[in-house]
């Protein structure tokens, strides 16, 4: 079945649900919603909330969406676990103060086990495990009630992987997932953290409680239950279509795989011929999609937030281009062909396409101008450390690479692994607190004399990569 017809069936059996109640269609907000705690929109439930916080009257009591996500904290799962990517759409249904755990647990199981003939996913009842949060028995009594599946079928997991909140005061309850047994070559028997085995696809949150404090998303205190009580699911449509069209992987989907093959007829290499490489491919086809659709979204390339999540993607598919063997530019060649594919549910990919083109086009040949520069200083400094026999590349040769190259910290941390070397990194990190304290310092002295920008250019640069940490901690925010 295709990701089309799969979002095509989702929505509809929301919108059409006439027992449980109509959900009003909403389509996907721009990955830049405002908030304060997150650079871009990581949840299917994010746009809805106000009506959650009760900060605003929702216009409708359900809801339904396919919502894009950016979750930068998964990058390095990219492409090593079958599961994760760094955009995916996360299809949703939402009850404000309507239907609670009966209602959501009732309509995500119809879907998921309702016949393919009768418009549903098809699911054999036989590998599916619901798992709640430890302690919820009145979510164990619904699922046997509603599934009639045994009790040993349903899975009794920890706060940490089934208790939602904000990580702030405000709305919290425990989560419902629905996992599905892909078999012993991806994991052990009853292994509930092999999430390639047993690989969780819709999870469905309860809202009950009124978070007081939060140390952490789980991690909580409540104080009675909220004065009105609200369902939030999320079902990752990547993951529901690898599944159906029987891939391993996300990104061997209709929608994601046509950037590999195109990979491949550039680099001549073949998808399938050595796990390295795989690795590579299927990056490249993540980052080449999320790219394009930070984009379209308004994001531009630069040195911090927003801007420097996007450079960082772009840069990780133009390198690991180049370490399949593919030197030429690569943006012209893959980005339309995530586009013709994106394009047909988000057609402001085609509408804006010149200007898209323009800024990846731009940023690659900038960033083919970084690497030439100094790629060759770094193998230099590379077989220096060798040489001397040791496996540690400095702070010091690490510094000279950002500031005299423009190299960011995290590509020498990457070329460095590559090349077996470990990074001085704390050393790295001192050399640039001093440049920093130097140019306060400078700043100080010139305070009264004209203002002098390159200071802050300075700043700015020496900030890039830090700010990437900062943000990576920040958006944490998942269930
Ligand atoms: P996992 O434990 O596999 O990392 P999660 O618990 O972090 O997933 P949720 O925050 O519950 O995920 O998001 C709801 C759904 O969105 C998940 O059940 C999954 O289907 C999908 N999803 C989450 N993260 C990703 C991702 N990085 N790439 C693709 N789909 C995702
Ligand atoms: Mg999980
Ligand atoms: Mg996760
Ligand atoms: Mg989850």
């Amino acid at each position: 079945m295709s990701t089309a017809e799969i979002r095509r069936r989702f929505t509809a059996h929301f919108a059409e649900n006439t027992e449980i109640g109509e959900h009003t269609v909403v389509p996907s907000a721009s990955l830049l919603l405002d908030d304060p705690n997150l650079l871009f929109v990581n949840a299917g439930m994010v746009p809805f909330k106000p009506y959650f916080l009760g900060q605003a009257t929702p216009p409708y009591q359900r809801a339904t969406s396919v919502q894009k996500c950016i979750r930068t904290p998964d990058i390095e799962e990219v492409g090593k676990t079958t599961r994760h990517g760094t955009f995916f759409e996360m299809c949703g249904n939402f009850s404000f103060g309507d239907y609670f755990k009966e209602g959501a647990i009732t309509l995500a199981w119809e879907l998921v086990t309702k016949s393919v003939a009768d418009g549903g996913f098809g699911f054999d009842e036989s590998v599916l495990y619901p798992s709640v949060l430890n302690g919820d028995e009145e979510a164990v009594a619904l699922w046997k009630k509603i599934s009639g599946l045994p009790d040993d079928r349903i899975v009794r997991l920890p706060p940490s992987e089934n208790y939602w909140s904000m990580g702030v005061p405000g709305p919290g309850g425990p989560c419902s997932e629905i996992l599905i047994d892909r078999g012993p070559e991806f994991g052990a028997d009853r292994d509930w953290d092999a999430g390639d085995r047993y690989l969780e696809f819709w999870n469905l949150v309860f809202m009950q409680d009124n978070v007081v404090a939060a140390r952490s998303k789980y991690d909580v205190d409540i104080d009675g239950p909220l004065a009105q009580t609200g369902i939030d699911t999320g079902l990752g449509l990547e993951r529901v279509a690898y599944l159906m069209q029987g891939k391993s992987n996300m990104y061997e989907t209709d929608v994601v795989f046509p950037v590999i093959e195109k990979a491949m007829e550039l680099t001549g290499k073949k998808y399938g011929a050595s796990y390295e490489d795989d690795v590579r491919f299927r990056v490249v086809a993540d980052h080449v999609r999320s790219s394009l659709m930070l984009i379209s979204d308004g994001v531009t390339p630069g040195n911090e937030g927003r801007g420097y999540v996007l450079r960082r993607l772009m840069r990780r598919a133009i390198r690991n281009m180049r370490l399949l063997g593919y030197e030429d530019p690569a943006m012209p060649e893959l980005l339309p062909v995530s586009r013709d594919k994106m394009g047909e549910t988000y057609t402001e990919l085609l509408s804006g396409w010149d200007r898209i083109k323009r800024v990846a086009d731009s940023e690659e040949e900038a960033f083919r101008k970084t690497l030439a520069a100094g790629t060759q200083i770094f193998d230099l400094a590379a077989t220096e450390v060798k040489s001397s026999g040791s496996t540690t590349f400095t702070g010091a040769k690490a510094f000279q690479l950002h500031d005299t190259y423009g190299f960011p910290i995290d590509l020498t941390l990457e070329m460095a692994a590559e090349a077996g070397l470990e990074v001085d990194e704390a050393g790295f990190r001192g050399l640039m607190t001093e440049q920093r304290e130097r140019a306060k310092a400078d700043a100080r002295a010139k305070k009264g004399q004209h203002a002098d920008l390159s200071v802050y250019r300075g700043i700015l640069d020496a900030n890039g990569p830090t700010d990437w940490q900062a943000y990576t901690t920040l958006e944490t925010e998942s269930k």
